[in-house]
């Protein structure tokens, strides 16, 4: 009998990851892909990786290829402007190997195509863009744009990054809200070097993250209202790097470079129903949330790792029936609903600013500092989830 083919639409970090997953299983998949081949690899974003996340990528043999583009997050310092509250959290106090790894989404792309480019069980075919997906009680039918073939398979799992997830099925119940929130990224070189420490800073004009990336240079992600980062955007470089010292303060020194800017509007994205059966939603298509708590990819691997995990324990046949997508999604509500609040909750404390309250979030973050439980609680998120 022929193996069943599983079909993932999106060839992004998740759905990539998930193919590899399943070829560790002997299953083959077929990934859909609207991108041009390699046009993934110029992408700059930094991602922070949980240690939860090195592992699964370890375990895939991805780790000691992207071993050179990793930089180790040895502490975190979070601070707000016009306000002296502060808190430090650092790896050696929680006898941790670092707190988070920081890697950019277009090395994290090419090493995991380079390492599906060995298996023969792994298909992706570019500039192939799905215009529709239908399910009945027995299958999933895809249909590509321009292309004349509908695809059938016991298990489509759609990884598409969520932008236009609603256009593909018909009816699919899910929430979006707009943050009203932009997030501008780019390189930054300060006068003194990153040194493996990310530092979360909240502003009155939004939550600046720098993340060490390299010996040399940081992340920076500054997201905040869109009129204000657009307009950051459209500043030159010498009065953006102005504006960023003013914000930041003076922990790095003056900031003396930076690289082009990207911004991307920031959406919250939630499915409010499951699809009833041969077919799973994952990653950023199942679940968008703001880059603020850095959690996205992170909460996107656990799902094709969970996934996986319950397509190998599974008979064939339960394979895409409704217990078995039902089975699935309760495995992972409960994780997505703590990190969606957690991302929420930062954003909502810090970005409020209401006359007295920043005082109060100062004090707050001073006592955070030393008051261990609560700490324990952050490194388990702030370091990007445990
Ligand atoms: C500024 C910023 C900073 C971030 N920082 C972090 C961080 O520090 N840590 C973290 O964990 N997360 C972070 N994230 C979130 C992270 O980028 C996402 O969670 C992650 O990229 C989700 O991966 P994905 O594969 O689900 O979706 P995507 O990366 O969006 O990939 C989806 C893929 O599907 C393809 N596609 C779309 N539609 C179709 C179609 N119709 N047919 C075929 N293919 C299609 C797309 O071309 C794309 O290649 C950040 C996000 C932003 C915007």
């Amino acid at each position: 009998m022929k193996k069943p083919e599983y079909l993932i639409v999106g060839a992004g970090p998740v759905g990539l990851i998930l193919s590899l997953l399943l070829a560790k299983q002997n299953k083959s998949s077929h990934l859909l892909e609207l991108r041009k081949k390699n046009d993934a690899h110029s992408d700059r974003r930094a991602l922070a990786l949980s240690y939860g996340t090195k592992i699964i990528l370890e375990n895939l043999g991805i780790w000691g290829l992207l071993k050179k583009k990793v930089t180790e997050i040895e502490s975190i310092h979070t601070s707000q402007k016009n306000s002296f509250g502060r808190t430090l959290l650092s790896a050696h106090e929680y006898n941790l190997p670092a707190l988070g790894y920081v890697v950019s989404y277009g090395d994290l792309s090419k090493a995991l195509e380079n390492e599906i480019n060995k298996y023969s069980l792994i298909k992706i075919t570019y500039e192939f863009e799905v215009s529709t997906i239908k399910n009945d009680k027995n299958k999933s039918i895809l249909y590509g744009l321009n292309k004349d073939l509908p695809i059938e398979t016991l298990l489509l799992i759609l990884a598409d990054g969520g932008k236009n997830t609603a256009d593909l099925i018909q009816g699919l119940k899910r929430k979006e809200t707009s943050y009203n929130h932009t997030a501008l990224v780019t390189k930054v070189i300060s006068e003194i070097p990153p040194n493996k420490v990310a530092y979360e800073r909240f502003t009155s004009m939004g939550p600046i993250a720098l993340l060490p990336n390299g010996p040399k240079e940081f992340s920076l992600v500054w997201t905040g209202e869109d009129s204000v980062i657009n307009g950051l955007a459209k500043t030159t470089k010498d009065m953006f790097l102005k504006k960023l010292h003013e914000h930041f303060g003076e922990r790095v020194g003056e900031f003396v470079d930076c690289d082009k800017f990207i911004t991307f509007p920031l959406k919250k994205i939630t499915l409010e129903e499951f699809p009833k059966s041969h077919m799973v939603i994952i990653g950023n298509s199942a679940q968008t949330m703001h880059p603020v708590a850095g959690q996205g990819f992170n909460t996107g691997i656990r799902d094709a790792y969970e996934l996986s995990k319950l397509i190998n324990e599974s008979e064939l046949s339960y394979v895409g029936s409704e217990a078995f997508i039902n089975q699935y999604y309760v495995s992972r509500q409960l994780e997505t609903k703590k990190t969606l609040f957690f991302t929420d909750s930062l954003i909502n404390i810090f970005s409020n600013d209401l006359v007295g309250l920043s005082a109060v979030r100062g004090i707050s973050l001073s006592l955070l500092d030393n008051f261990q439980p609560i700490k324990n609680f952050l490194v388990t998120k702030m370091s990007f989830g445990k």
